[in-house]
């Protein structure tokens, strides 16, 4: 840390103890602290460009490595690429949170029965089968068949299709053409939301 720095950080620390005897909160001065933190970290870190992976837009993007433990412990918009610019929406300014150093990522199915307030670690299997199950169940009871003039519709209006902008145009080809076939007419994609 620079000696500025840590003047800077110094003062706003003695500041917050003094505002903290007056009954004020510590909590901007615990977040600057913070800040000092992360941005020495960025100073040292291993940083590498790279394009966000969510949509054809193709934000670019500074990931930073922690020398010591090779882990990422950042992620932010690249100011000199010539698509964003540095700036970056919801899910690319969220991307740190699908890296592996994000500790609370999903790593595995967990399931909670209906009126219960245990989850139960369960496998891709069953995941699957359940929605299986689910979906039959529900496209079974509100299949049309004919709308109200008797044209033939072949639609299921109470189940839609959200796709994710983390996938190939292949894939999303092959879901579309799957809850098409299933008769979905509600199909979506999550960029657009
Ligand atoms: S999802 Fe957002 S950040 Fe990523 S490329 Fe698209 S617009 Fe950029």
């Amino acid at each position: 840390m620079k000696r500025r720095s840590f003047l800077k950080m110094s003062c706003c620390l003695g500041a917050g103890l003094a505002l903290s005897g007056l009954g004020l909160t510590l909590a901007p001065v615990a977040a600057y602290a913070d800040d000092m933190k992360k941005a020495d970290a960025l100073r040292t870190a291993v940083q590498s460009t790279t394009v966000c992976c969510y949509c054809s837009v193709g934000c670019g993007l500074i990931c930073s490595v922690d020398k010591a433990s090779g882990k990422i412990f950042n992620i932010e918009g690249d100011p000199e690429h010539p698509v964003n610019e540095g700036a970056l929406c919801a899910k690319g300014a969220g991307l740190y949170q699908v890296s592996a150093a994000n500790e609370h990522r999903l790593m595995k199915v967990l399931y909670r029965k209906p009126g219960s307030d245990k989850w139960e670690e369960k496998d891709w299997n069953f995941a699957i089968s359940r929605i299986a199950e689910l979906m039959k169940k529900e496209r079974d009871k509100s299949f049309i068949v004919n709308n109200e003039k008797g044209q033939m519709v072949n639609r299921v209006q109470t189940m839609s299709l959200m796709g994710s902008s983390n996938v190939l145009s292949e894939e999303c080809w092959a879901t579309t053409q799957f809850a098409r076939g299933l008769g979905f007419t509600y199909i979506d994609h999550q960029a657009r939301v």
